[in-house]
C-alpha cells in the first residue's frame, strides 16, 4: 500500500501508485482545463514572506510530462524559466568530480566499474596522489568537489573516503581551496553517514538509478547494490545520520522515464513528509558509452527534447530543490536546458581516477574513466561561455559553510533573500576566479558582467557591502561571504 511516510522502500516508493499515475497522467494528457489549473497552481507567488511556489505532487506533475500539446508545453517551459529565475536567479555553481577508486564489488550492468570487468585498470588514489588532484583542480578554479567512488568495504572503506575529505579540506594552494566536498558513494549505515556528517561534507548524494523494482534486480545482479531496499532507504538513514543535504537521481535510459519521473517525486514527497526537508538537488544523468558499456542496449534512452520536457517538469514541481547536470551532456544540451531549471553544473571534468594531475587540458586519460565525457571544453571555456549566455558562474559554498542547509536553506530561497546573499555571494566568488585563474578574456567578459549584475542586489547595504568585498578581491583579500 503506498504510504508516503512509511519508511519502507516498497511502500513510499509503490509500484501500483506509480501505474495509477501513469494512468490518470495517460488520461488527461489532453485534458487542458485541469492543465491550465496545474500550471497555475505551481506559478511564484508574492507574499508577505516574499516569493513562494507550492510545487506540484507527482501525479499533477505526471500529467504535465505526459501531455504533448505543443503550445501547453511552450507554457511549461516558460514558468519553469519563472520559477528558476526567481530562486536561482541567473546564477549557475560550478562543480567538478573528483574519482577516489574504481575498485567495485557490484556488477551494475550499466557501468565500467563492476566488478567482472577485468581488463579496466584499478585504481585507488594514496592521500599523496588525491593532494595532487586537489591542486591541480584548485589551479583550474574549482571550490566544489563531489567525490565518487565504487562500493568496496575492503579497498574504499568509510575510514579511507573520510582520510581523502580531510586531506581534500587541508590543501591550500597558492590562493585556492576546497571548500565543499559533496559525496557520491554507495549506499551505507547511519553510524557512516553520521562520520560523512562530522567530516563536514556538503550534499549526500546517491542516485537511485531506477525505481522500478524487478529492473533494478536485473541491473544489479550482485553485490550490495542489489538490495533494492537498502538502497532505496538510503537518504532516510542519511538523514537519521544528521545529513540534511541530499542529493537524488535517475539514470535515465535504464527505465520509462515517466516511471522514474514519477518515483523520483515520490521520493522528494516522502524525505519531505518524514524528515521536513526535500532534496537539496536532483541529478539527472543519462546512460553514456564506457568502457564495456555500449548505451545502445539500453531500450529506454530519451531525446534531447524529452530530457528538456523532464528537466522542465521536474522545476515546475519541486521549485526550491538544485538540480545538476554533468559533462555526460554536450555543449548543445547543457545550452538548451540550462535555463529550465539547472541550478549547478560541473566543467573541466574528468572521470577517471587521477584524470587531473599532471594532465593537459587536451590531454585526458581513458584507462579507468567511468564514462565518456561529452563536454570536453576547460573550466575557463565553459565559465566564458555561461557568461556570453547571461549567466554569472558561482563558485560559492556559503549556505553550507553559514549552516545554512536542509530546511534553513529553503527558508532562504523561500523569503527571496537569495537575491541578497546567493547573488552577492556569486559576484564575489566570479571575482576570485577572475583574479586568480582566468583567461584574459574572461576575465574581460566577467569584470564587465559584474560591474553589471551589482547594481541587481536589491539592498543597498548588502549592494554597498558586496562592493567593498570585491575591491578588496582585487587587492588580494579572498573568502568573503554573505
Ligand atoms: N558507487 C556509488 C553508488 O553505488 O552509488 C556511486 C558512484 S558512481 C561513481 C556515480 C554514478 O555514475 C552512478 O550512480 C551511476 O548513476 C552513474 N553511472 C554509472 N555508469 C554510467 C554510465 N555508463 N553512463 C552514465 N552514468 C553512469
Amino acid at each position: 500500500m503506498y504510504d508516503v511516510k512509511s519508511l519502507k522502500a516498497e511502500e513510499f516508493i509503490n509500484h501500483e501508485e506509480i501505474l495509477e499515475t501513469l494512468e490518470y497522467a495517460e488520461k488527461n494528457k489532453h485534458n487542458r482545463e485541469l492543465i491550465e489549473e496545474i500550471l497555475e497552481k505551481a506559478r511564484p507567488r508574492k507574499t508577505a514572506r516574499g516569493t513562494e511556489c507550492r510545487g506540484l505532487t507527482h501525479r499533477e506533475a505526471s500529467v504535465l510530462l505526459a501531455c504533448d500539446i505543443e503550445e501547453m508545453t511552450q507554457k511549461m517551459y516558460d514558468l519553469a524559466r519563472e520559477i528558476k529565475e526567481a530562486f536561482y536567479g541567473n546564477r549557475i555553481v560550478m562543480f567538478a568530480p573528483l574519482y577516489l577508486s574504481n575498485y567495485c564489488v557490484n556488477n551494475c550492468v550499466y557501468c565500467p566499474y563492476h566488478y567482472k570487468n577485468k581488463h579496466i585498470t584499478r585504481k585507488k588514489l594514496t592521500q599523496e596522489e588525491v593532494a595532487a588532484e586537489v591542486i591541480a583542480l584548485q589551479d583550474l578554479g574549482h571550490k566544489r568537489l563531489a567525490i565518487e567512488a565504487g562500493e568496496d568495504p575492503v579497498n574504499n572503506p568509510i575510514e579511507y573516503i573520510l582520510e581523502c575529505i580531510d586531506t581534500i579540506y587541508k590543501i591550500k594552494h597558492k590562493n585556492g581551496a576546497i571548500r565543499r566536498v559533496n559525496v557520491n558513494i554507495a549506499a551505507t549505515t547511519v553510524e557512516n553517514y553520521h562520520k560523512l556528517k562530522e567530516a563536514q561534507i556538503g550534499t549526500y548524494i546517491l542516485f537511485q538509478e531506477t525505481y522500478h523494482k524487478e529492473s533494478y534486480l536485473e541491473l544489479h545482479p550482485q553485490g550490495p547494490k542489489h538490495n533494492y531496499a537498502y538502497h532505496t532507504e538510503a537518504m532516510d538513514r542519511a538523514m537519521d545520520g544528521g545529513i540534511d543535504d541530499v542529493g537524488l537521481g535517475v539514470l535515465f535510459g535504464l527505465e520509462l522515464y515517466k516511471y522514474e519521473f514519477a518515483g523520483l517525486l515520490m521520493h522528494a514527497e516522502h524525505l519531505e513528509a518524514v524528515h521536513g526537508v526535500g532534496p537539496h538537488t536532483i541529478s539527472v544523468p543519462r546512460v553514456k558509452r564506457a568502457d564495456d558499456i555500449d548505451p545502445d542496449v539500453f531500450d529506454n534512452s530519451i531525446d534531447d527534447d524529452t530530457f528538456a520536457k523532464i528537466i522542465a517538469c521536474i522545476r515546475i514541481a519541486v521549485p526550491y530543490t538544485g538540480m545538476i547536470i554533468s559533462t555526460r551532456e554536450n555543449e548543445s544540451c547543457r545550452d538548451k536546458v540550462i535555463g529550465l531549471g539547472i541550478s549547478q553544473i560541473s566543467g573541466g571534468s574528468r572521470t577517471s581516477v587521477g584524470g587531473y594531475a599532471g594532465y593537459t587540458p587536451d590531454v585526458r586519460p581513458h584507462d579507468t574513466e567511468q564514462f565518456d565525457v561529452s563536454d570536453q571544453r576547460s573550466l575557463d571555456e565553459v565559465v566564458k561561455w555561461l557568461m556570453d549566455l547571461g549567466y554569472i558562474p558561482s563558485f560559492c559554498t556559503a549556505c553550507y559553510r553559514a549552516g545554512r542547509t536542509g530546511d534553513r536553506f529553503m527558508s532562504l530561497c523561500k523569503t527571496g533573500q537569495i537575491q541578497n546573499c546567493c547573488h552577492p555571494n556569486a559576484l564575489m566568488t566570479l571575482k576570485e576566479y577572475l583574479e586568480d585563474y582566468a583567461s584574459d578574456d574572461t576575465k574581460r567578459i566577467g569584470e564587465e558582467l559584474i560591474t553589471r549584475e551589482l547594481v541587481n542586489i536589491p539592498n543597498p547595504t548588502a549592494r554597498a557591502k558586496a562592493t567593498e568585498y570585491i575591491e578588496n578581491i582585487h587587492e588580494g583579500k579572498r573568502d568573503f561571504r554573505f
